[in-house]
């Protein structure tokens, strides 16, 4: 197990590392309780649950993710990406006390009109995130390569 702290942000809250984490290694799993998007929807609507924290899965399907996976922050410069067993897996070195964030892009699918406005404040930020179409296509390309888009992303850029 990953030595993990949890931490307050300038959004609220994140994750980070509380031991060097080794580029390649497994972080987390993300996992969480199965919903299809009819009921986010309502779940969001109600309240309940915030329009940036549903995690796609497919094309109508949505994980809840549970207390620590919903915690991992989003950054347009990511130090983690999640795999296709969904891990989530570090992309370098991570130094203790580093907080550690993915793509969040990287996981919604062309067909969503979701946007939050980012301040991860990283150089390449692209301050407006939204659907996988959103990341510049190198990057998204770069993503591919190292398998850190979800299979039904990757068959929808084909
Ligand atoms: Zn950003």
């Amino acid at each position: 197990m990953v030595h993990l702290r949890i931490k307050k942000t300038h959004t609220g809250r994140g994750v980070f590392a509380g031991e060097t984490i080794p580029k390649g290694a497994v972080i987390t799993h993300m996992q969480g309780k199965e919903h299809v998007w009819d009921e986010v929807e309502k779940l969001i609507k109600n309240g309940k649950v915030r329009l940036d924290d549903p995690f796609q899965i497919g094309e109508e399907d949505f994980l809840l993710l549970d207390r620590l996976s919903v915690l991992f922050n989003h950054s347009c410069d990511p130090n983690a990406g999640i795999n296709k067993e969904r891990d989530l897996v570090a992309l370098r070195a991570i130094l203790p006390g580093e907080e550690i964030c993915y793509d969040y892009s990287a996981t919604v699918c062309t067909h969503s009109s979701w946007v939050m406005r980012c301040k991860c404040g990283s150089s390449v930020c692209r301050k407006k995130i939204g659907n996988v179409r959103t990341i510049p296509l190198a990057v998204r390309k770069k993503y591919k390569a190292k398998g850190l888009l979800s299979a039904f992303i990757r068959s929808e850029l084909v």
